[in-house]
Formats: C-alpha cells, structure tokens, sequence
C-alpha cells in the first residue's frame, strides 16, 4: 500500500473516529443533565475535544508529505484559530438572535463550522504548486516536461500551452519531442 492510499484511507476516518471522540466526551453531559440540568460548559468541553482531535489527527496525517513553508506553517495555525472563531461567532450569533434555542443545541450546532473551516482551508493551504512539483520531480530525477520553442518548464501545466511563450502542441508533438532531446 501506497503512503497516499494509507493517507486517504486515514483521512476518510477523520469524521468516525470524530464522532467518537464526540460520543466519549459526551458521557460527562449525560452526566450533568441527569443529575442536576444541562451545562452549556460541558458541551463547549465537548466541542473543544472533538475539534482539538480533528486539527491534531488531520495534521499528524498530511504533515510528511506537506512542503513547510512559514507562510504553511504560519496559516495553518490561523486556520485553526479561523475555525474556533467560526464556531464562537455563530454561537454567538444563535444566542442573538435565536434565544430560544437552547445553548446546548446552539454549542453543537456552531461546533461543526470549525472543523470544517480548518480542513478546507488546509486542503488549499497545504496543495503542492506547480513550481514545487516541478522541483520535486527534478529531484527525484522524473523527466521533465520542457517547451519545444523556449525550453520553459512545462511540468505540471494542465494545458500543452507554453505560458513563457505562447506555442501550442498537441500531446503527441510535445511528447516526441521530449524524446527526440533526451536521445540527443
Ligand atoms: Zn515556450
């Protein structure tokens, strides 16, 4: 098994083993409302260990295949810190506006924006660019696709369009030409 398949896989576990961690910490509520009403604190403990699990889990996943720039570095605490301020925002909202959902309800519900704000924004945050996958192939010495007219690198463009210079191939003319270079 591929280290991307056993990611994935791992990445598809994300929101099971979430709703365990939910259901675990959750035990310590059903608690309180049996014995003396519910707590709103108990729930934000419960929200605050679910999504501390998803950040933690979802970085340990992806952090060895992830190039670490301080702008990645950087923007991946803010996407945590984004998320939590997402949740506390729209809980805060809810109370406004909507008094009459109870501040547990209100908890749960705004709790799920965090997670998702975190997981998305690192999605984009964390994707190889173009110029790092060109370097990452060179390295590893995968042939590099080049323009035929300039000789501009062209790995990792979607289109058989140079952007250095305008030319344009067809896949077969770009690819012939690749080989005709590296026999010379
Ligand atoms: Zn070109």
């Amino acid at each position: 098994m591929s280290k991307l398949i056993a990611r994935l896989i791992l990445a598809m576990l994300t929101l099971p083993l979430a709703g365990t961690v939910f259901l675990i910490t959750l035990v310590p509520l059903a608690v309180t409302t049996t014995t003396g009403g519910p707590d709103a604190l108990v729930a934000f403990y419960t929200w605050l260990a679910t999504y501390t699990f998803v950040v933690i889990y979802w970085y340990f996943i992806w952090r060895d295949g992830i190039a670490w720039t301080r702008q990645r570095r950087d923007g991946t605490i803010i996407a945590a810190a984004t998320g939590a301020g997402a949740s506390v925002a729209a809980f805060t909202a809810i109370r406004a506006g909507l008094p009459g959902v109870d501040p547990i309800g209100a908890v749960f519900f705004s709790g799920g924006l965090a997670p998702i704000v975190f997981v998305t924004t690192t999605v984009i945050l964390w994707r190889e660019t173009s110029e790092e996958r060109a370097a990452r192939l060179a390295a590893r010495g995968v042939e590099v696709i080049s323009c035929l007219a300039c000789g501009y690198n062209l790995t990792g463009l979607k289109a058989a369009q140079c952007p250095e210079c305008g030319a344009e191939f067809t896949l077969d003319v770009l690819l012939a030409g690749q080989r005709r270079e590296t026999e010379v």
